[in-house]
């Protein structure tokens, strides 16, 4: 008997289930329930710390306003709805980490339920409901290091103790690696738009895991959920899922039951480990907070809140698309990027006669390559680009003089026009000069005449690369493509 139709792979027979929870630092001033600064980044161990974020017997905790504020904006822009009122809860579990042995953190009234975030994937746009999102406040950090007697060592430092953490549960909604990725990517970009977070990966200050159980293809109930983390980067929470896939993939094709546990990606065997089996949410015992009153949102507050929303990443795109005539791959670009975004705009605003689309593919091609190769800030004035597109649009100077004048304004923060005349540069659109540099480039080069006259075609190119040559590059190549065409036609040999 031969076995046909059989899937090439383990992870084909299954489909994959992923939820992702993101763990993102709030980017207020002072801590969630203290007033130490949140500002420690670099500051020796151990300093930016109070009685509150080291957890003392006795100290009692005040709300940050700020931080409520910034989940009710995370809210307003997927959204979810808000409570009328929520509260404080314990979430008790001991780590070195946390001395006080709980966390305060919300367990069911999150300050945001039932949200949604729509971004596209190379199979187009997707949309992942979003569970929740509560806050909480983040722990201390542990350093493993060696002393001075060789010995190793865990140290406690408590700077990051106390700091505002939002946490973000979407539904078990997502079927890919790649969408999961996308959907991590979008978050960051919205909490960066809305000014709510940094939102730095490699900072720590964006913590994503994924949930990742199969269950075969075509049938309904979940399977068994792992829960992967310690992904530094996008690249690595694709890479986690798509290897966890695979491994769930071979244990259930044995027939092996799953573990439901917690696991860890290492980027440098490209595989993910066993941290530990996976504590339920019984084990912490959560229960209401009881240094903090329950917190009422007044409805006036939220609506303000739901007016003062910027533009969203989604609008934008398909604004830029639907009225702007971008493509979805420009928008895409242009949107992914806030100082993009920002310069692509203000250009436009600064010039009303330029057209969207060649202004759009200056700051992606341009600004993005002047950006990508240095580490310094890059600085171009609107209105100063705009006038560069509009003299490149306008056939006055070439797109590499334009390209050049670019270069310079970063440089020296000179106006375009000022550079564009200092260097001389104009672009010959003008047909009678062109003309005649086209005949003179004719005359000086009769071998290449007679070659094109021979049927060798790429002749003309020479040429046309003598007039570029001879005008300094000034000439619009386009038109001297056209007139040396012209030109040989009309010289076309009488005789032959
Ligand atoms: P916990 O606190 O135990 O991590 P949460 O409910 O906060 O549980 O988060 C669980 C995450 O796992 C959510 O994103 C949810 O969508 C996802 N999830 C739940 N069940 C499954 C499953 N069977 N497979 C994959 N993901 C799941
Ligand atoms: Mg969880
Ligand atoms: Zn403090």
């Amino acid at each position: 008997m031969v076995a046909t139709g059989h899937p090439e792979t383990a992870a084909e027979r299954y489909e994959a289930v992923i939820g992702i929870e993101v763990h993102c630092q709030l980017r207020t001033a002072s801590k969630m329930f203290c007033g130490c600064s949140t500002a420690y980044d670099g500051a020796p161990p151990n300093t930016y710390v109070c009685p509150v974020c080291l957890g003392l017997p006795g100290a009692l905790p005040t709300i940050n306003r700020q931080a409520v504020e910034y989940v009710l904006t995370t809210g307003a822009a997927i959204e979810a709805s808000a409570p009328a009122a929520t509260r404080w809860d314990r979430k008790n579990y001991f780590y070195p980490d946390l001395p006080k042995g709980y966390q305060i953190s919300q367990y069911d009234l999150p300050l945001a339920s039932l949200g949604r975030l729509t971004f596209d994937t190379s199979d187009g746009p997707f949309t992942v409901a979003i569970t929740r999102a509560h806050l909480e406040e983040d722990t201390a950090k542990l350093v493993h290091a060696t002393d001075a007697n060789g010995r190793k060592v865990s140290l406690v430092d408590f700077n990051r103790s106390g700091t505002p953490l939002m946490e973000v549960v979407t539904e078990p909604d997502i079927r890919t690696a790649e969408q999961a990725r996308r959907y991590a990517e979008e978050l960051q970009l919205l909490l960066r738009s809305i000014g709510v977070s940094d939102a730095d990966m490699e900072r720590g200050q964006l913590r994503v895991e994924a949930n990742v159980s199969l269950r075969p293809t075509g049938t309904e109930p979940f399977g068994t959920r792992v829960d992967v983390k310690n992904m530094n980067s996008f690249r690595a929470l694709e890479r986690a899922i798509a290897f966890e896939i695979e491994r769930q993939a071979v244990i259930l094709d044995a027939g092996e039951p799953l573990l439901q546990e917690t696991r860890g990606w290492s980027e440098e065997r490209g595989e993910t480990y066993r941290m530990r089996v996976k504590e339920t949410s019984d084990d912490y015992r959560d229960f209401p907070e009881p240094d903090l009153p329950p917190l009422h949102l007044d409805p006036a507050w939220i609506a303000e809140i739901r007016a003062r929303l910027p533009e969203l990443p989604e609008s934008r795109r398909t604004r830029y698309e639907a009225s702007l005539g971008l493509s979805a791959y420009d928008a895409a670009v242009l949107v992914a990027d806030p100082a993009a975004t920002a310069l692509f705009e203000d250009t436009l605003a600064a010039d009303p006669a330029l057209l969207a689309k060649p202004v759009a593919n200056w700051v992606i091609v341009e600004y993005l390559r002047i950006r990508n190769a240095t580490t310094e800030p890059v600085t171009i004035i609107p209105a100063e680009l705009g006038a560069i597109v509009g003299a490149v649009e306008a056939h006055s100077i070439s797109r590499a003089q334009g390209r050049e004048v670019l270069d310079a304004h970063v440089i020296t923060g000179a106006p375009a026009r000022a550079i564009i005349e200092e260097r001389g540069f104009r672009q010959i659109s003008d047909t009678s000069e062109l003309e005649s540099a086209v005949d003179a480039a004719l005359e000086a080069n009769p071998a290449a005449v007679a070659d094109y006259r021979a049927g060798k075609a790429q002749a003309v190119g020479f040429i046309v690369g003598q007039v570029m040559k001879a005008t300094r590059g000034q000439a619009n190549a386009a038109l001297v493509q056209s007139t040396v065409r012209e030109r040989l036609s009309e010289q076309a040999p009488k005789d032959g």
